[in-house]
């Protein structure tokens, strides 16, 4: 497969998780990829393991939250042959933690990620993207970003606002006909360390996972929560991504798709 020969791909939250497979599901379909992440060394783990395919890949050290840093990165992007025409928005934290005892400074700290990293990322990235002839903006919202989840107010809050973000500049990039399609993915349980990065007390203290538990396990939670009963793999998030990152979606923009096993169909 070499349908991304010849570009680049701009891929955040690239060290670990969905971001890492979708870089490596890029790198595959022949894309060069900036492999970038706040956890340097997660990020040269995932270009060492897309070097070790074959595959062309540098990784970048970048806070999503940092704007100089934003426009640092994608300045070395410039100096390269590969077109810049992707940009997968990955980065992101979950937090669970119920409003009433929710301090503030928690709230800001993950909409400084999610909100304003993608927000940032399109910001700069897209005027790069039309400059080489168009290309896709892949946002990874959430399960959160379609339904309230109780527990978890704050994380609903930071999906839902890169949902209709999405939307709107999905359509803004339609008026400037400038040939930058931007969708939004929402997947519901992923098997990615993120599940295990939460703190034990936090699980302990709330309604998900299993009565005490202070780990939470995405196969077990998928057992009951997700209707065809398993977790999702980040390969199978990172399939869609490069769909969407791909000309054979060339007619889709603004659009939402659930990768939940049916969590929002009923
Ligand atoms: P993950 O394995 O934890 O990967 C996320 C990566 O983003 C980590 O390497 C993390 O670094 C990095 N990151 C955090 N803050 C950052 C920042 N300010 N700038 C740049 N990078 C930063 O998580 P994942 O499950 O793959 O999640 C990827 C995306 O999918 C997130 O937006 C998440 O909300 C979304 N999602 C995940 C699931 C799921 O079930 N896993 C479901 C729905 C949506 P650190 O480890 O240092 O924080």
């Amino acid at each position: 497969m070499s349908e991304l020969a010849g570009r680049a791909a701009f891929v955040t939250g690239a060290g670990s998780g969905i971001g890492r497979a979708s870089s490596l599901g890029l790198a595959r379909r022949g894309a060069y990829v900036w492999v970038t992440d706040v956890d340097e060394a997660g990020a040269e783990g995932t270009a060492e393991l897309i070097a070790r395919e074959g595959g062309r890949a540098a990784a970048v050290r970048l806070d999503v939250s940092d704007e100089a840093q934003w426009t640092a990165a994608l300045a070395r992007s410039d100096d390269r042959d590969e077109a810049l025409t992707v940009l997968v928005s990955c980065a992101g934290r979950s937090m669970i933690a119920d409003t009433a005892t929710m301090p503030l400074a928690d709230l800001r700290s993950l909409l400084a990620v999610s909100v304003e990293g993608t927000f940032l990322g399109m910001k700069h990235a897209i005027p790069r993207i039309a400059g080489s002839g168009g290309g896709a903006v892949v946002t990874i919202s959430s399960l959160a970003g379609l339904k309230g989840i109780p527990g978890m107010a704050a994380y609903c809050a930071t999906k839902g606002a890169i949902r209709m973000m999405t939307k709107a500049v999905a359509l803004e990039c339609a008026e400037l006909r400038n040939g930058v399609r931007v969708n939004s993915v929402h997947p519901g349980v992923v098997d990615t360390p993120a599940w295990h990065k939460h703190d034990p007390e936090e699980v302990g203290r709330s309604r998900h996972g299993s009565p005490g538990a202070r780990v939470l396990d995405p196969h077990v939670v998928a057992e009951t929560a997700v209707p065809i009963g398993v977790a999702c793999s980040p390969a199978e998030v990172a399939d869609t991504v490069c769909f969407l990152a791909s000309d054979a979606a060339r007619h889709i923009t603004g659009a939402e798709i659930a990768i939940d096993g049916g969590m929002t169909a009923g």
